[in-house]
């Protein structure tokens, strides 16, 4: 099936006092299937929600191509843009930035049915059946979102994304904010929503052990480039660059397994104003030799079949021996 998602060489630039620019997105490819689920890690600053904005086209990429749905969103305006922004939602952090405190709740959800153009008459039902969808009991639909619990109102902000049915919907760190036992349900609701209509996810998280459980295919961004991106068993197992295996040294995750040299994250990452030479976590990295100073690494199969973007990572095993020839 074709990718729901197709993004190729994304850049975005943003321009500071004195003529400076930031490369915030520096060349970022990768695709997301119907109902798979694509995690998008990084620390903060290290270009994921600018991703996610250039996609939804809050920011307006310096160059590379984005297609939502099998349609290049480069020059979509007036109607066309309207009709693409129904095919991809985004559900952010804190559902106070998002959800009108004077609306109520059944309003907010409606407000999705009319731009779907769904008629008057059937509106109310269908408010119903998304705060349904989405666990909540219809009672709540004439509350306001300060009523409601952190989990409530972030399952207002899923109910009014899915109202507009979209392809496919941008998680920005949609449950970083949520108690543990809360972020569970919000979790396994996605999963299931994703089961039913074959949604597809961009989660963005610097929550590895949320994206170990949320994420199918998992990309590390560093710097606004991708270090790796694989299988979640392909990352968390086996994550091939020292900048993977550094952030998931420094936390507990389920599955994960170290490999190769114990990596410490040393210090913040440098200004993407002013990035490094070479590969951009070389002054980081305890591994760095002197190619990394000078020559950028790029996006290469490593050991274990993902992508990996580093100089000493493993190459890929050889592909599988020929037959030896039998003697006659
Ligand atoms: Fe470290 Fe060099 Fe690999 Fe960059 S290319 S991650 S500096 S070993
Ligand atoms: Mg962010």
């Amino acid at each position: 099936e074709v990718n729901v998602v197709e993004v190729e060489d994304l850049r975005v630039h943003f321009s500071r006092r004195r003529g400076v620019t930031v490369r915030a997105v520096d060349g970022v490819s990768f695709t997301v299937a119907p109902g798979e689920t694509l995690g998008l890690a990084g620390e903060s600053g290290s270009g994921k929600s600018t991703v996610a904005r250039a996609l939804l086209r809050i920011t307006d990429p310096a160059g590379g191509r984005i297609r939502i749905g099998g349609r290049d969103i480069a020059g979509l305006r007036g109607k066309n843009l309207k009709t693409f922004r129904r095919q991809m939602q985004m559900v952010y952090q804190d559902p106070y930035d998002s959800l009108d405190p004077r609306m109520k709740i059944g309003a907010t959800v409606e407000e999705a049915l009319i731009v779907r153009g769904v008629p008057a008459r059937e509106r109310a039902t269908r408010v119903r059946e998304l705060l349904d969808r989405v666990g909540l009991p219809s009672g709540l639909a004439v509350r306001y979102p300060h009523e409601l619990s952190g989990g409530q109102r972030q399952r207002v902000s899923i109910a009014r994304a899915l109202g507009v049915d979209p392809a496919v919907i941008a998680c920005d760190e949609a449950v970083s904010a949520l108690d543990v036992s809360v972020r569970a349900q919000i979790l396994n609701l996605l999963k299931d929503l994703q089961e039913d209509s074959g949604l597809a996810y961009l989660f963005i998280s610097h929550d590895l052990s949320t994206m170990r459980f949320a994420a199918d295919r998992i990309a590390i961004m560093y710097l606004g480039r991708l270090v790796e991106i694989g299988t979640g068993d392909q990352v968390f197992g086996a994550p091939r660059h020292p900048y993977t295996q550094a952030l998931l040294a420094a936390v507990p995750v389920p599955g994960a397994r170290r490999t190769g040299p114990r990596v410490r994250l040393a210090g913040e990452p440098p200004s993407p104003a002013d990035p490094p030479t070479g590969c951009a976590f070389h002054p980081r990295c305890p591994l760095a030799e002197e190619i990394c100073r000078t020559t950028r690494p790029e996006l290469a199969v490593k050991r274990g079949g993902q992508l990996a973007a580093c100089h000493l990572a493993p190459e890929a095993e050889p592909g599988p021996k020929p037959e030896p020839e039998r003697n006659p």
